[in-house]
């Protein structure tokens, strides 16, 4: 069973509000869920639809875990010893805060928490997993070293050399997620406004007022939670990230046979390579793949062709059948170039957050209840455990990056091929 989907009123005339919340992603309602808990009442304010970014559209991996092989010491030498700490303490029972909430809030988006696997596929793969393998398990997280022949009979997948995995990651409907998320907040008292774009911010005495093309709202203060999605009217928050085009497909439910040999406990993957080696089953045991989107030419062909060719490299279980397609769907990921998240201070009372790259179930949760709690007073600014830059931090050569980010899987599927991932 997932969450029905609610229609939102558009912003139409003044509103006032204690905080106000641009952006219906799991970011900004969380933020919003955990002010209203706190007595405040705030405002969300949505372009589209509720769900209508990355948080609708990513691949539905709980991950407690950095963004690639990144270790909590290389995190640490980016946020600090203090923030590091905090940080690693977060993720690492990030994926498990999520599901409890879940819970409680009894969202119905298929939430499984089999585990989830970093297993290496070469050598100098297996030295990165192997470090943050023993990063993690001397700090205390739940995790387990794998060998490789652990790594096929877990996966059903081969050429792995062995891997590593938490069993509090696990698998979850992304948009049923964000619906439900949707619901929980409205019953708490957050007003919801849908198809009402933000196209200015101005913060006076009398406090921040934004306007949408249909109405204003004034707010103490507001939060921006449009990551990727932030487009050219606040470049400070749109060029802090890079903007990464992603792509997923699904098969058709997998014959049973089958099932029985890829992801047969449940677990759910991410490899190290660069070029999408990943997988997990979703409710009805279609099997997800993806990578980046190659923007040239016929780009949803290229992107199928490659998911097709990846599912056969990895699962010698799966005949061509069994790879006809079922959907296929594509988003933006911000991307920073810490590969960290980070808080922006636009204004005295104006704030962002953002950058989670491919860890948001986790990090948009966790930190956007931490940034709630903090525009509601509860907790200092300093305790958000990222940084927090009170200027500009654009990425460099943003532009061309951004470009690059639409061309360069070719590129990096050769690097995989090569070995040297
Ligand atoms: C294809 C893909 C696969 C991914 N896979 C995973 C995964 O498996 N696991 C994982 O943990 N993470 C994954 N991610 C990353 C994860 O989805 C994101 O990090 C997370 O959803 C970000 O949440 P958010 O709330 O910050 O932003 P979003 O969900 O992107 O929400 C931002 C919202 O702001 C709105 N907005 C923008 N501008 C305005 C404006 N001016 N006015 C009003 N509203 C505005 C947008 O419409 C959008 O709804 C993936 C991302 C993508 C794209």
């Amino acid at each position: 069973m997932q969450e029905e989907v609610q229609d939102y009123p558009r912003l139409i005339g003044e509103e006032t509000a204690d905080i106000a919340i641009v952006g219906g992603g799991y970011c900004g309602m969380n933020a919003a869920i955990h002010a209203a808990a706190k007595g405040l009442k705030v405002a969300l304010i949505e372009a589209g639809r509720i769900g209508n970014g990355a948080s609708g559209r990513n691949g539905g991996i709980c991950v407690p875990q950095y963004p690639g092989a990144i270790p909590p010491s290389v995190v640490e030498g980016v946020v600090g010893k203090k923030k590091g700490e905090a940080l690693a303490a977060l993720v690492s029972g990030g994926a498990d805060a999520v599901y409890r909430q879940i819970e409680a809030f009894q969202i119905q988006c298929s939430a499984v928490q089999n585990g989830w696997m970093q297993p290496a596929h070469s050598d100098a793969a297996m030295q990165r997993a192997r470090k943050v393998f023993d990063e993690w398990k001397a700090l205390g997280a739940s995790v387990t070293w794998h060998s490789s022949a652990d790594v096929t009979d877990r996966l059903g997948a081969r050429g792995y050399l062995g891997g590593w995995s938490n069993s509090q990651g696990g698998t979850l409907n992304p948009y049923s997620l964000a619906v439900g998320l949707a619901r929980v907040a409205l019953a708490r008292g957050v007003r919801i406004f849908e198809h009402s774009a933000v196209t200015s911010v101005e913060e006076t005495e009398s406090g921040v007022r934004l306007r949408s093309n249909g109405g204003t709202v004034l707010a103490r203060s507001v939060l921006f939670a449009t990551n990727a999605y932030t487009g050219d009217f606040l470049p400070g928050v749109q060029k802090s990230a890079v903007p990464v085009y992603l792509y997923h497909v699904t098969t058709k439910p997998l014959r049973e046979s089958v099932r029985q040999q890829i992801l047969k406990s449940g677990i759910c993957f991410t490899d190290l390579r660069k070029s999408g080696g990943f997988g997990r089953l979703d409710s009805e045991g279609r099997l997800m793949s993806g990578g980046a989107v190659f923007a040239f030419g016929d780009r949803v062909g290229y992107g199928k062709k490659h998911a097709h060719a990846r599912m056969k490299m990895l699962f010698p279980a799966i005949t061509d059948e069994d790879t006809e397609l079922d959907s296929y769907w594509e988003g933006y990921c911000a991307v920073t170039d810490a590969y960290l998240p980070h808080v922006l201070r636009i204004g005295r009372n104006v704030f962002s957050l953002g950058g989670f790259s491919t860890r948001g179930i986790n990090l948009a949760h966790n930190l956007g209840r931490l940034m709630g709690e903090f525009l509601a007073g509860a907790r200092e600014l300093d305790e958000i455990p990222v940084n927090v830059f009170d200027r500009r931090h654009d990425v460099p050569l943003w532009a061309i990056k951004a470009r690059v980010a639409r061309l360069i899987f070719p590129y990096y599927q050769l690097k995989d091929r090569l070995g040297l991932t």
